[in-house]
């Protein structure tokens, strides 16, 4: 089914900031499938942790525990501080499960509560429920009926939330970085302050942390930056560093499924598990945290230059950046670095994302900048 445009190259072959198509044209790869691939393309931890695996316990079925899942959800769960966890296959799968605990615990606690207040912009997944949710542009006229319970309210502002909350108001869903929107950087303190908002009013704060989340913005969770906890978070891409797993965790108060609640023969599948495992054995260390961050202010330093020099906006924050073009010429630009073998995203007419492998070195980040001068003063042409 079309479902994407895609151009008339078949990818092969990866190996960390790079990647070969079927004619052996080498990518310097910003984009690491939509900032999934934590560790770079084909990382010998993953390899290893599959054979592993796979010789092993591919799966029992998700009615009996096993151990990969087991040990990932006490490692996890101390990480982010949070009580429960639950495995899911993709990021939309972990928010439904967000949503699904929330409207739960509303029934249970809030008298029934089930509204969820969400952003304009956001990017939640492809589920009805969380197209409904997310605030892309366009979306609700797609496949009507629109899924109810949400309301929308601007992006970054807290007093547009305060002024949504009423009796029927669950919870508040957002993230913490918007993604897909164009790394939408909310001022300083918004989680913070939608935290104390949300215990005033006695209501949940939901983070979806699919993007931002395992080590994408220089700490393991961006939550972190804001030193407070969401009651629900949600984690995917990265997660798994390249295979198809995601989680939702919550705190105690919060954890109110109870056997036949949620499931899916796939969820806590141990090989997917394996391999997550083997890649937060590596982004949750410190050093290598420390790394991600000195590696994000040398490419936050050559990008703004690069950028001030051309009159381009910059946000981002760790190793997930825009850049804010004064035209709509991002489609042209990205053309452009694809043929000249660099890949970049635009998920904007106006805007190019980058969200390169966590361990990309600094020779590679001078090797985009150096061709991202190139597309940029011949993008528009
Ligand atoms: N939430 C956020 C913040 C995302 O960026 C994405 C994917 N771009 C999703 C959820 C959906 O994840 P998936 O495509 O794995 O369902």
């Amino acid at each position: 089914m079309k479902v994407a445009v895609r151009p008339q190259r078949i990818m092969v072959r990866g190996n960390g900031s790079y990647l070969w198509d079927h004619e052996g044209t080498r990518y310097l790869d910003f984009v690491q499938g939509w900032a999934v691939n934590a560790l770079g393309h084909a990382p010998p931890e993953i390899a290893a942790a599959l054979q592993a695996q796979a010789q092993m316990l591919l799966t029992a079925s998700p009615a009996f525990h096993n151990a990969p899942q087991l040990s990932f959800a006490l490692e996890l769960t101390r990480a982010a501080g949070l009580a429960q966890v639950h495995f899911t296959n993709s990021g939309a799968e972990a928010n439904e499960a967000a949503l699904k605990l929330a409207r739960k615990w509303g029934r249970l606690n809030r008298g029934g509560a089930h509204q969820v207040i969400t952003t304009q912009g956001s990017f939640h997944g492809r589920t009805l429920a969380l197209m409904a949710a997310s605030g892309k542009p366009g979306w609700d006229a797609l496949f009507p009926p629109v899924m109810p319970g949400f309301l929308k309210v601007p992006y970054g502002d807290v007093a547009a939330v305060a002024a949504q909350i009423g009796p029927e108001t669950v919870a508040v869903m957002v993230e913490p970085i918007q993604g897909e929107a164009g790394v939408v950087v909310p001022p300083e303190g918004y989680l913070r302050d939608l935290r104390r908002l949300c215990d005033q009013h006695g209501i949940l704060l939901i983070c979806d942390e699919v993007q931002t989340g395992m080590g994408r913005t220089g700490t393991l969770f961006a939550f972190e930056h804001d030193q407070v906890k969401p009651d629900i978070l949600t984690l995917g891409k990265g997660l798994g560093g390249g295979v198809p797993i995601s989680a939702v965790l919550a705190n105690e108060r919060t954890s109110c499924f109870v056997p036949g609640d949620q499931g899916g023969t796939y969820n806590g599948n141990p090989l997917m598990v394996a391999v997550a495992r083997s890649v937060f054995a590596v982004v949750s260390h410190s050093e290598f945290l420390a790394t991600v961050r000195a590696r994000a202010h040398y490419l936050q330093q050559r990008l703004g230059s690069l950028c001030a020099q051309r009159g381009i906006g910059l946000r981002g924050r760790g190793l997930l950046w825009a850049l804010v073009l004064p035209e709509p010429t991002a489609e042209a630009i990205v053309a452009r670095c694809f043929a000249d073998g660099l890949l970049i995203n635009a998920p904007r007419p106006n805007l190019l994302r980058l969200m390169p492998s966590l361990r990309v070195s600094e020779v590679e980040i001078d090797e985009l900048a150096r061709r991202l001068v190139v597309a940029l003063d011949h993008g528009a042409d």
